[in-house]
């Protein structure tokens, strides 16, 4: 009888418990291969810049670092972690601490894909004297990284610094963390300076998707105090970067881009799309992102085209065109779709959306179907007008009413810009940078 009784509960366990977690499994493997191979086709397995490496003699296939990760960058196949989508990898590193037996680092680039990183001293000074490089750029990913660089780039440069009326002290080219961090020092130290951004504060942060969940280490920021949320929203971190701002009294010039930092005798000369300005020390955090690709059509220079889209929200009632076909111009299209009364048009050059992840081409599908977008695919801008903009399909051209432009032409990554500049740079296959 007791025989039987160990046979029905063991019999029980392996239906309910084992079997089902088995299926489960094979199903999760499954699905991760198939993610694996649709990436493969699409190019998306090499990465962007940061990507997480596993060292498949520790990792024991816990999933710990697959559940960890909001980008679905990592899957399990055959009882291990691998990467099955790498392009998606954004590099907050969430993957790197869940893991139990330290088998997950992160590192730039690839064996075939090779990421370039200027190359920088222990103080951040790179091979041109006086000039700094903070933040992402140099290769040090993450929100809090990047603002204890700049804190760290600016104490450096900070010496040296002798009073010189033609002169700013020193100039910071980007308003992201790393400019953030490097203007609070100036300030404490009492330098002039200057600080531009081609865009607004807050860099890659404030062109996250919205209510994007960021994942951060306390960060302190100097002369204002430690912020010591480790996940918060995105509007809740740009709220606390504005007030950082305010209280500090960081004086930012927005919406100009620096096009050349020119090294002279003494100090530099920095020409922007606005002015010629000279500084004794430059600091560059400028990010990784790059400057936005220009489509080089007539009329592309009115203020009703933008390359980036911050507040979906103020667009009501509007004809509006978005131009690309990577997940930022699909997602700008469906922020905008969702909006009251707008009338979408998203114009791609390709047949077919390959690029963008495959949850967003299934969310474009359903807004198309909704009425919510119309596709002008095999398409492209020849013309914007105040009120209109005209597209080339084919042999035809098509006139659309049009209140505003969102292109998301790709961007003109910052390495040529280094160059000019005459900073070394060095090609990364792989190499471990990031302390997570
Ligand atoms: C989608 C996404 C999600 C992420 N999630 C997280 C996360 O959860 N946690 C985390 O820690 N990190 C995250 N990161 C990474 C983090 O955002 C970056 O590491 C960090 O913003 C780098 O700061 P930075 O100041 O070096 O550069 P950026 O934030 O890129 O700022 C650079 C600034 O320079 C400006 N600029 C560029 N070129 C010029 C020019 N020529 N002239 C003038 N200005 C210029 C830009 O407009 C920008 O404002 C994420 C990144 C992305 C893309």
């Amino acid at each position: 009888m007791e025989f039987i009784w160990h046979f029905i509960c063991v019999g029980f366990i392996v239906v309910f418990l084992v079997f089902p977690t088995w299926l489960y499994m094979q199903f999760v493997e499954w699905r991760a291969r198939k993610e694996m191979d649709e990436s493969a086709k699409a190019g998306r397995l090499e990465p962007v810049t940061i990507r997480p490496l596993i060292d498949e003699r520790l990792c024991m296939g816990s999933a710990t670092c697959v559940r960890a990760c909001p980008e679905n960058v990592l899957g399990i196949v055959d009882g291990q972690a691998v990467l099955i989508n790498t392009a998606a990898c954004v590099g907050h590193g969430v993957c790197v601490p869940a893991c139990p037996v330290d088998a997950v680092e992160l590192v730039f680039g690839s064996d075939k894909r090779g990421i370039d990183i200027p190359e920088v001293g222990g103080d951040f000074q790179t091979n041109v004297p006086g000039l700094y490089v903070a933040g992402e750029l140099g290769g040090m990913g993450l929100i809090a990284n990047a603002v204890e660089q700049g804190v760290q780039a600016m104490k450096n440069a900070s010496e040296g610094i002798t009073p010189d009326p033609e002169k700013w002290d020193v100039v910071i080219i980007g308003a992201g963390p790393a400019g953030m961090g490097a203007a609070l020092i100036a300030i404490q130290k009492g330098l002039r300076y200057l600080m531009l951004d081609q865009d607004d504060f807050g860099g890659a942060i404030r062109k996250y998707p919205r209510k994007k969940l960021v994942f951060i280490r306390p960060i302190d920021f100097p002369g204002y105090g430690k912020v010591k949320f480790t996940s918060l929203q995105k509007e809740d971190l740009v709220a606390i970067l504005e007030d950082v701002i305010n209280k500090a009294g960081i004086e930012i010039s927005t919406e100009e881009r620096v096009e050349e930092v020119i090294p002279l005798e003494k100090g530099f000369q920095i020409n922007t799309i606005k002015q010629t300005v000279y500084a004794q020390k430059v600091i560059l955090a400028i990010g990784r992102a790059g400057t936005p690709r220009t489509l080089g059509v007539p009329g592309e220079d009115q203020d009703k085209v933008a390359y980036w889209l911050k507040d979906p929200e103020q667009f009501e009632y509007e004809h509006l065109l978005v131009v690309g076909g990577g997940d930022s111009a699909v997602e700008a299209a469906m922020a905008l779709g969702e909006q009251p009364g707008n009338k979408v048009f998203l114009s791609y050059r390709a047949a077919n959306f390959t690029r963008p992840k495959k949850k967003n081409v299934e969310k474009l599908r359903k807004a198309v179907k909704a009425g919510q977008i119309q596709l002008v695919l095999e398409s492209e801008v020849k013309e914007i007008g105040v009120d209109r903009v005209v597209l080339q399909q084919y042999d035809d051209e098509i006139v659309l009413p049009n209140d505003y432009c969102f292109v998301f032409a790709g961007g003109i990554l910052p390495t040529d810009f280094l160059r000019s500049a005459g900073i070394a740079i060095k090609r990364h296959h792989g190499k471990k940078i990031i302390d997570v």
